[in-house]
């Protein structure tokens, strides 16, 4: 339990900040301990940090007391959407008062004729999926787990089709925010493109919470496809699956999405789904657009499959079909889990200039083979985007030590490749001291930034920038 946890006690300011919410709030607010420690914790292996309270707003407007009484006292404020996200996001280090956003989860408006919408930043992507079907539109981002819009935003998601769609920054038009002082702020709007001001809203996209709460969002949509086609492929090495990736990317085939599988990563989930697969790199393919279209892209990625010694391309447009094609794909992470029961899964990403993809899978796969770790590899490789679940025991520091020296090589690798430390997951916790060797000079704007909108460090304090110094 964080120190703040102890001093929850009325005179603290915690307490009061407690107090001054209460009567408003209601049963909306809730110190019980278990609900503590569900918010104070996301989807990784980072260790809990469980907020003093958690409160359940409504509106903007909730959320701007929550924050303004917050700033009065000078406690933290942890904005939580799904708690999906797997660098230590929501843990609450400093304690303070989550907010969590599950109960602001409006579509409030859908405008077919400009293919947007604006939503509460608390509903999911499969929420918002689910009651704009009717309109033949749909939000593409998908990022695998039912993460809300906001989360999504505030981590810069992507995911498995942003390599046809474009990560949440390329599909976000605005949003509406609370600051670290309460006032409420409209940044971006419904227009296709603006040149006026600050681009605040991609300011706070991958902002992680730490400088406001989003509490709207305006999205461009996309037309669902006419048809969908989903193709499977395994292959002798991950080489000659990387060089199917890259040749069908330089070939301006535009795949909806393109996956790769490591032959470990395929082992776990013949293992989990009592899967047959031959046990090798696969990739799996999505396909968008007209009957004629999609059969096309498949035949021409097949035949790239082909020349790259590729085996056993399966394709289908039947629904059913398709996700047994895929069905792998989908439980991939926690078949990951299951190769090593009672180990938790450190879960990290990197992305690289498309180009550098081969060599670089190829020196992390002889790295991790060299070592006593269990690592499978996926990779959402039409982006040069890939992911290692490093399988750990947080509490074997021998384990623990041999995680983090890999995951170090990975970084480095990728970075001196012209990548970044993360292409998706971000920064929280876990990738901090990364973000200098990636940004230099620009951290010193970063910080002046952070300085500038949350001057008395109240948004989500200790996530993202490195401590000064
Ligand atoms: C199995 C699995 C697979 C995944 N695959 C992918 C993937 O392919 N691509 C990908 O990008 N991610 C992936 N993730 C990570 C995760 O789903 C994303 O990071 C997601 O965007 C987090 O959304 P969330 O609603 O769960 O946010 P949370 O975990 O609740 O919060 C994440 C961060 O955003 C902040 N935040 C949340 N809501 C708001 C708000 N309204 N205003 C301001 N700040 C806010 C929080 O303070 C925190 O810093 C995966 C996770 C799992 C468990």
């Amino acid at each position: 339990m964080s120190k703040s946890n102890l001093l929850s006690a009325p005179a603290s300011p915690v307490g009061e900040v407690i107090a001054a919410l209460t009567p408003h709030f209601g049963e909306r607010l809730s110190t019980a301990p278990a609900m503590r420690e569900q918010h104070g914790h996301d989807e990784s292996w980072h260790e809990t940090a469980p907020p003093d309270a958690v409160v359940f707003p409504q509106s903007t407007e909730e959320v701007a007391r929550i924050v303004r009484t917050c700033a009065a006292h000078r406690v933290p404020v942890i904005p939580f959407g799904a708690g999906t996200s797997l660098e230590g996001h929501v843990a609450a280090i400093h304690g303070g008062i989550a907010i969590d956003m599950s109960r602001m989860t409006a579509l409030k408006r859908v405008s077919p004729e400009d293919l947007d919408c604006t939503v509460e930043a608390g509903i999911t992507r499969k929420q918002l999926n689910a009651q704009l079907r009717d309109t033949g539109l749909f939000m593409p981002v998908d990022p695998g787990a039912d993460a809300s819009i906001g989360g999504m935003v505030s981590t810069r998601a992507s995911g498995t089709n942003a390599v046809r769609y474009g990560t949440i920054r390329e599909n976000v038009l605005g949003l509406t925010v609370v600051l670290a002082d309460g006032t409420v702020a409209h940044t971006g709007g419904r227009a296709r493109k603006s040149a006026a001001g600050y681009d605040l809203t991609h300011l706070l996209i991958g902002a992680e919470g730490t400088l406001g709460v989003v509490t709207e969002v305006t999205l461009r949509l996309h037309g669902i496809p006419e048809e969908i086609g989903a193709a499977t492929c395994s292959f002798a090495g991950v080489d000659q699956a990387v060089a199917t990736v890259i040749e069908t990317i330089q070939s301006g085939i535009p795949v909806a999405r393109i996956e790769l599988l490591d032959d470990v990563m395929v082992r776990a989930c013949n293992a989990y789904s009592g899967l047959s697969l031959p046990e090798q790199p696969m990739l799996f393919l999505e396909f968008h657009g007209t009957a004629a279209g999609v059969a096309e892209q498949s035949d021409r990625v097949a035949a790239l499959a082909e020349a790259n010694g590729g085996s056993g391309f399966a394709w289908s447009t039947r629904p059913e079909d398709r996700s047994r094609l895929w069905e792998a794909r989908h439980n991939a992470y926690y078949a990951a889990l299951a190769l090593e029961p009672g180990k938790k899964g450190f879960t990290t990403d990197v992305c690289v200039p498309v180009s550098r993809l081969a060599d670089v899978i190829a020196a992390t796969r002889a790295d991790i083979a060299a070592t006593s770790l269990t690592a499978p590899l996926v990779g959402h490789v039409g982006d040069g985007n890939f992911h290692l679940i490093l399988l750990v025991d947080p509490e074997d520091d021998a384990n623990m030590a041999e995680a983090m020296a890999a995951h170090d090589r990975l970084v480095t690798r990728a970075l001196d490749a012209g990548g970044t430390c993360t292409g998706e997951h971000g920064i929280g916790l876990g990738k901090q001291h990364y973000l200098a060797r990636e940004h230099g000079d620009a951290l010193g704007a970063m910080r002046a930034v952070k300085q500038a909108l949350d001057p008395h460090d109240i948004m989500n304090p200790g996530k993202m920038l490195p401590p000064a110094g």
